[in-house]
């Protein structure tokens, strides 16, 4: 069963005790299985504090970050790389401290507009550091989901085809492709088949709609996405993702472009999106079902 988790930026901006506290009680009460929880700061995290809220909601959680200009592991540049690593282990090390079982996000390049296309070596380069990184996160039972995103926010994964060309080149099993409902939208030309070609490959997931905002009032073909997800067998974790102006603050507002307000009431926004998911994950069951249902006698 694919456990069912939301984003924490539904709920707070940021991670003081009291934020914290509040995103983690919010999602345990909508009944989430799990928050996502994210490091792009991972200093900033308080993982006791966390761990200690985690247990007492009964509720599990993932991590996400997305690397900077002055981090990015396929810029060729080996200060960066260093900085990047770096940055990827403390990011793993701060999960592993409040129990996180995934690590996520925009691993394998800078999270940003870039102005020129990616270059062999730095993919090289970054496929060297995350195999390191990997060695790191596995030793602590932590996975690694590099996330396909689209052109305006990386230029090294765009499509679910070139997460699964780096994942096997990084040759490690904690090293997954993490797809996201929205970049496919924008990347691919048939989301359905993609997901169906990452297979084995996938171990992360993010839905949300085509504007980021509440499940079904988008324009992307939801019933399809999930009939794909079910008929492919992933049951990793599957993570509601939305931003508003209302919570989204800089720097990420200006990468991820967060002008507009789609939503004003994270508990409903969250709400929905977890009644969204397992009907339409319910539906994809069924779905499954008809063929042996419909032999002739
Ligand atoms: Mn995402």
């Amino acid at each position: 069963m694919n456990k069912l988790g939301v984003h924490a930026l539904v709920w707070e901006k940021g991670w003081s005790h009291d934020e914290c506290a509040r995103a983690i009680a919010n999602t345990a009460k909508v009944g989430f299985d799990l928050i996502e929880i994210p490091a792009l700061d991972p200093a900033s995290i308080d993982a006791d504090f966390t761990r200690k809220q985690l247990e007492q909601a009964g509720i599990g959680a993932t991590s996400s970050l997305g690397l900077d200009a002055d981090t990015d592991i396929s810029s060729n540049d080996r200060e960066k790389e260093k900085r990047g690593q770096a940055r990827l282990e403390a990011a793993v090390a701060v999960a592993r401290d409040f129990g996180a079982t995934h690590v996520c996000g925009i691993l394998e390049s800078a999270f940003q507009k870039y102005a020129v296309p990616t270059t062999a070596e730095g993919v090289q380069r970054s496929v060297e550091v995350l195999q390191r990184v990997a060695e790191v996160a596995a030793r602590s039972n932590i996975t690694l989901g590099l996330e396909v995103v689209n052109r305006y926010e990386s230029n090294v994964l765009n499509t679910a085809s070139q997460a699964v060309e780096m994942c096997k080149r990084i040759g490690a099993p904690n090293v997954k492709v993490h797809l996201d409902v929205y970049h496919m939208n924008i990347e691919e030309s048939d989301i359905g088949q993609a997901i169906l070609e990452t297979g084995d490959h996938l171990g992360y997931f993010h839905t949300g709609d085509s504007h980021r905002g509440y499940m079904g009032s988008g324009s992307i073909d939801l019933a399809g996405v999930f009939r794909a997800v079910v008929k492919s067998g992933y049951a990793g974790p599957i993570t509601f993702e939305s931003f508003s102006s209302r919570i989204v603050g800089q720097p990420l507002e200006g990468i991820l472009g967060i002008w507009r307000n789609l939503w004003e009431d994270s508990h409903d926004l969250a709400a929905h999106a977890l009644m969204y998911t397992k009907a339409q994950l319910k539906a994809a069951q069924e779905a499954q079902k008809q063929a042996e249902r419909s032999r002739l006698l």
